[in-house]
Formats: structure tokens, sequence, C-alpha cells
């Protein structure tokens, strides 16, 4: 048996009939942009988060861009970010001239490690862009104090934990304003490039909503230099037919995860894989990361198995050749560095089967 490490096409066929209805209703309507149909989903998934707004965008990599421009960071700025994450949170950092200055990760999560925020705060820092990252949340509790205590912005990068709770509160509700990716791989992925806001704050959701537009809120006034990133209708239409499942997805993966628990068990440093995620911490499940002692051999015994793997993400951004001018930091993050030459993701899916999935444990429990 093979086991596809992502199958996008049997991800999305239960929402392919009715998303053709929603299509041909468009074209009727004309609408093309913007609409009924962006409205509706922003209502939809600021409910989800329980937050005030929802402005779409284009992307993931716009919304944290355009968050940070509503926020007002500028040239000369400092950012503290995450020493590994996608690229796509440094570079919008990059975009509004602001500086990353990255802070290492928890060995046990992979996400910022509140215990070293503090060493890395100068008095040109203005904000904090936290990722939660593989879907489980970052500890916020801490973060935001520290953040408060600082005078710092809070930006939460949340394109891969979508819905998740922590502190008995979901993800998007914890920092000024945070970003969400639509990217089809994502937990609500849409069938294209989308991305999106949420905030409490309504200066912060209309500036984001100008920025996208042309800075423009009023048709041929142009009060910013914007951009043009704005959510797609036809995109809105399918993530509102998507966005009812959501709960029930996360509840599929956190099955299956689970499931690899039993099959990696109780395992540490010592066995050739255990799972990043300290145990009694939750995620939905973006990634299923399993942290391998010899992570060549794992893949090549899990790709002979019919198991297919990924790796997110192999080379941290200071270690990237758009970043070479940041290379002496990336001696400041060994975490961050050891994680990337010994992670591996493994199949992640609501639409896996139970024999998929038992495929993938039995594969797990004959490494050695
Ligand atoms: C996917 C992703 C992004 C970028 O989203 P796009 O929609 O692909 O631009 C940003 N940050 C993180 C953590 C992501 O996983």
């Amino acid at each position: 048996m093979n086991v596809p490490f992502l199958d996008l096409g049997r991800l999305n066929a239960p929402y392919k009939a009715e998303f053709l209805g929603v299509a041909s209703k468009l074209f009727d309507d004309g609408t093309f942009i913007g609409g009924g149909l962006v409205s509706q989903f922003e209502r939809e998934f600021a409910e989800y988060c329980g937050t005030e707004h929802c402005v779409g965008v284009g992307n993931g990599l716009d919304a944290i861009t355009l968050a940070l421009k509503a926020l007002g960071i500028a040239p000369g700025d400092e950012v503290i970010v995450p020493a590994q994450t996608f690229v796509a949170t440094w570079l919008a950092v990059t975009h509004v001239g602001a500086v990353n200055v990255p802070v290492d990760v928890e060995p046990r999560t992979a996400n910022l490690d509140p215990d070293l925020i503090e060493a890395a705060i100068t008095p040109r820092t203005k904000a904090i862009i936290v990722v939660h990252l593989y879907g489980a949340t970052a500890d916020m509790a801490r973060i935001n104090e520290i953040a408060k205590r600082h005078g710092l912005y809070v930006i939460e990068d949340a394109a891969q934990a979508h819905g998740d709770i922590r502190f008995d509160r979901k993800v998007g509700t914890f920092g000024d304003i945070a970003t969400f990716s639509f990217y089809p791989s994502k937990n609500l992925g849409a069938v294209g490039d989308a991305g999106c806001v949420v905030t409490n704050s309504s200066a912060l959701a209309q500036r984001v909503r100008e920025l996208g537009n042309y800075g423009s809120s009023v048709k041929y006034r142009h009060d910013s230099i914007g951009f043009n990133s704005r959510l797609d209708p036809i995109q809105a239409g399918f993530l509102s037919l998507k966005i009812k499942d959501l709960d029930r997805i996360i509840e599929k993966r956190r099955a299956i995860a689970a499931r690899y628990d039993k099959a990696i068990g109780n395992a540490d440093e010592s066995a050739p894989v255990f799972r990043l995620l300290d145990f009694g911490l939750q995620s939905v499940w973006h990634n299923y990361v399993i942290v391998c002692r010899d992570r060549d051999t794992v893949q090549r015994q899990l790709t002979e198995a019919g198991v297919g793997v990924g790796i997110h993400y192999p080379t941290i951004p200071t270690e990237q050749t758009c970043y070479a001018d940041m290379q002496h930091y990336s001696r400041a993050t060994p975490v961050a560095h050891r994680l990337s030459q010994s992670v591996l993701s493994l199949p992640m899916g609501e639409y896996l089967s139970d024999a998929e999935v038992n495929h993938v444990c039995d594969a797990l429990r004959k490494l050695a």
C-alpha cells in the first residue's frame, strides 16, 4: 500500500459538486471582485474565531505584510520572529522594511521560546510575530505578558492553526491582529491562493481593508500607498462550504494523531523517533511531526514502506540564501537548526482511511 504525504484531490473531492453550483451562480451574478460571497465568508470566519472583524486578502503572506503595515511597522523597526517557521513570516517583515530578530524555539513544540524573548528586545523592537507552528498554539499567556510589559504589538501568524484552542481561547484572539492563510494544503484550504486577517480593532480592520484595495476606501480616493490584495469571491464561496466542516476536520485529524501517538509510544530522544509535541499539549495537526535520531534512515525506511513524508522545514530562514546577510544569527538559534535537521512530517488529512492510517502505524512500529 502507498500512502502519499498529501492528496489534495481526495481532500477536496467532497466539495466538488456543491462548489460547481456556487461557481455557476457567480457567473449568473457577475460580481467577480468583492460582493456577497466575500462578506459572507468574512462574517463566518470572524464568528468562528470569536473576533469582531475578518478582512479577506489575497494570501497568507499578504495578510502578514498588511497587518504589519496597518500597525505602522516601518523601516528601522525590529520585529521578533521565531527562528524556525515557513519563510513567509520573515518575508513580510522584510517587505515593510523592518528587521527580523530571530528568537530560538522550544525543543518540544518548535514554537517561540518565551524564556528567550526578553533578551532580544531593544529600544527599536515594535512587535512580536508568533507562529503557531504545525497547528499547536504557542505559549500565549507568557508571550502576551512579556509584550504588554514592553509595549509591543503581538501578531499571530495562524496560517497553520485555524481553530486550535489553548488557555480556553481560540487562535486569532490572543494578539492585536492575527493572520491566516487558506493555501490549499492548510487545514482550512481554498482551491487557490487566499488569506485573511482577524482582529477586534475596527481601526486595524479598516486599515487592512484599505491597504489591500489600493489604499482606497472611497472609489478613486487614495489615502495611503496601497496594494491589490483581496479575497477572491470564488475562493470565499469554496471556503464557506468547507468552514462548516472545520471542527469535524480537526476532530478527524486529532483521531489520526492519537493513533500515530500509540504507534510511537512514550518514546524519547533515545528512540529512533519521538513525537515533537509534548504529550498533554493539543494541536489541530496541520502537520504531525516526529523528531528522528537519524532522519535520512527513517525517511528511507518510511519511503520504502510506501509512506510519503515531508520536511517542515529543512532550512531555517537565517540559513537561506535570501537571508545570507543574517547568517551570523543561525548559531544563536541552535534548537531551530537542530530541528531543521531532524524533523519529519507524516501523512495527515481528514480523508485518510483506517487502512491507510494503520499502514503508517505499522511502518512506524517497524522503525529501528
Ligand atoms: C502557509 C504559511 C504562510 C503563507 O501563506 P500563503 O497563503 O502561502 O502566502 C505564512 N506563514 C505560515 C506559518 C504558513 O504556514
